[in-house]
């Protein structure tokens, strides 16, 4: 089935972990916003140089410029998605359900990943990344630094300073946050608990969509 999810959440509550591991399950495409722009800013493209002093200083792209993205990349997978890092803002929901809206499509449902401020910064403290193929997680889950996915060596993410992430939840709490209650209001929004770990809560989300499925 086509399924449409968007992911909500601060940053280091788990998105891309619970991202893929959806997709995958679902058999849709994932899309990490937050990895496409780094992926851009280490090539030098066009994007990434406009990119690059902003997400240094841990702030949000303009609306416009990420919602031209979106359509690209949208238009590219009809067949069903998972979006993690988008929509950031209320102009970009308003954007997506325009074009959903416009391409006879629908979003199936958005789940707010809900995790405290102590355990994010503990998170961030040990989170990395994998250089070949955007895997992103905790230092626990690639043993001996290899990335789970495909064996590559991971390091930390390189706006996982403490000051950064502070700027990237304040622009969260700010800008996101409003998304709550915009999906809320129509129907759309299931809280998760976050905090447990990743194949509990992994569990949780896969059953919100496969019911029948057994757990673990
Ligand atoms: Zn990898």
């Amino acid at each position: 089935m086509p399924l449409r999810v968007v992911l909500l959440g601060p940053p280091a509550s788990g998105k891309g972990t619970q991202g893929r591991r959806l997709a995958e399950a679902a058999g849709v495409a994932y899309l990490s916003t937050g990895a496409l722009l780094r992926e851009a800013v280490e090539e030098l493209t066009p994007l990434g140089l406009q990119a690059k002093p902003i997400l240094d200083r841990g702030g949000y792209l303009p609306d416009d410029l990420m919602c031209g993205i979106l359509g690209e990349w949208l238009a590219r997978h009809p067949d069903g998605w998972v979006l993690d890092g988008f929509p950031r803002s209320v102009p970009q929901a308003e954007f997506l359900e325009r074009w959903l809206g416009d391409h006879d499509q629908a979003l199936d449902r958005v789940i707010a990943l809900d995790v405290p401020m102590e355990e994010l910064l503990h998170r961030i403290q040990a989170r990395v990344e994998c250089p070949e193929c955007r895997w992103s997680g905790q230092a626990t889950q690639a043993s001996g630094d290899r990335c789970p996915v495909c064996g590559s060596t991971v390091s930390r993410r390189e706006d996982d300073d403490e000051e950064n992430f502070r700027s990237r939840h304040a622009a969260y709490s700010r800008y996101t946050l409003p998304l709550v209650d915009f999906y809320d209001q129509r129907g759309l929004l299931s809280h998760q608990n976050a905090t447990a770990s990743a194949d509990e809560v992994a569990g949780v989300i896969h059953r919100l969509f496969f019911p029948s499925a057994v757990s673990g």
